[in-house]
């Protein structure tokens, strides 16, 4: 069946030399410095905000906590506005924080939040906007910014995906009050598990940096119930190595996307998302739409694929509001949410990973290609 021996999948961690790992753990060794705030989270610290080009950055232990975190540290509460597309961290950060999320669809283009259906959506109770750069691709942060500053909204941008993306200005994440960064295994910048809080101000980050540590600000003081969100020293070199290979790593993944548009370019019913020519983005995903006009189902394709021994994913489906914690929102409802349920019936996530090779990439296409 296979053309391939090895299974596919949608994405595989991108792992430096083993040997060139080994001279930092020899350091943890003799340093016996193993987590808090020890000397390669410094170093991390200060190596991604020079590389991302941002002011401050607090490192944390995942990016679902740095998300939960990210929302107390601004003291939000109430309603907050996000989007149904997305993984389920983004909306389950609300509900840590006992806000209520309020969701609005998205944009057909890109995917992201909808500005233009986010005033009908405010309410007393709104404080803030959650809104997740999709795939790695930058929101209309403009639109988002005039309505934010309009009803005096605080925006807290989901940036999991978004690792090391520019738009003309410079890094996306400059934008709003706060960005948030994952770099979970399977994020194209990883530390295994690994997050991190994006900040305008060192007040903002000693504030996080104080959350993320039970709420410590010394020895013998603790002001706010804060959790244990630190990064530990394991965790912060692997991401320092890491980042010696990222842009390799992003170069190859450019290549990939490039040539599944070449391989995938009319094929009746498939349509890949538009090229981005404004921003500098990092090819995190590769989504495809199976549009009606297709040979066959997206969920027939999918498991066509699975059966090859290729595993791409349907994110995002099912949506968030599918979920049981969400769907009694009235603001959950399909109805208020057309574009991305139909989206999530559609999409369909390609393997894109730095190693995949160009005869993979045949493979699947072909795959795909004939009908
Ligand atoms: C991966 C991801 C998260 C969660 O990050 P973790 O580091 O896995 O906790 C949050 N939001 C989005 C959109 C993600 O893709």
């Amino acid at each position: 069946m296979s053309t391939d021996p090895k299974p596919i999948y949608v994405t595989q961690p991108y792992l430096p030399p083993l040997d060139e790992f080994i001279p930092y753990l020899e350091k943890i060794w003799e340093s016996k410095w193993l987590t808090n705030n020890g000397p390669f989270h410094q170093q991390l610290e200060q190596a991604l905000s020079e590389y991302l080009g941002v002011e401050h950055i607090a490192l944390f232990t995942n990016g679902t906590i740095a998300l939960i975190t990210a929302l107390q540290s601004l003291r939000i509460t109430g309603e907050v506005i996000t989007t149904p597309y997305s993984f389920v961290a983004t909306s389950h950060s609300l509900l840590w924080n006992g806000i209520k999320p309020v969701f609005v669809d998205i944009d057909r283009n890109t995917f992201n939040l909808d500005p233009a259906k986010i005033e009908a959506a405010i309410t007393p109770q709104t404080t803030a906007i959650l809104p997740v750069h999709c795939y790695g691709r930058p929101c209309n942060v403009e639109a988002i910014e005039k309505i934010a500053d309009n009803y005096n909204l605080k925006v807290i941008y989901d940036a999991a995906h978004a690792f090391g993306v520019r738009d003309a200005g410079g890094s996306i994440l400059r934008h709003g009050d706060l960005s948030v960064l994952s770099f979970h295994a399977t994020k194209v910048f990883n530390t295994f598990e690994g997050g991190a809080i994006v900040c305008p101000d060192a007040k903002t980050k000693t504030r996080i940096d104080h959350l993320k540590n039970f709420g410590f600000v010394d020895e013998v003081s603790v002001v706010a119930p804060g959790i244990n969100g630190k990064m530990s020293e394991i965790n912060a070199a692997f991401g320092l190595l890491q980042l010696k290979h990222v842009d390799k790593a992003l170069a190859r993944r450019k290549e990939i996307d490039a040539t599944y548009r070449q391989r995938l370019e009319g094929v009746k019913g498939i349509q890949c998302m538009p090229v981005d020519c404004e921003n500098e983005i990092n090819f995190a995903y590769f989504p495809i739409l199976v549009e009606a006009d297709y040979s066959m189902s997206r969920d027939d394709l999918f498991h066509k694929l699975k059966d090859n021994d290729i595993h791409p994913r349907r994110y995002f489906y099912p949506l968030i509001t599918d979920f049981s914690m969400y769907r009694g929102l009235p603001s959950a409802h399909q109805d208020n949410l057309p574009i991305a349920v139909d989206t999530a019936q559609k999409v369909l996530c390609l393997p894109i990973f730095p190693d995949l090779e160009d005869e993979q990439i045949d493979t699947i296409s072909r795959l795909i290609a004939e009908q």
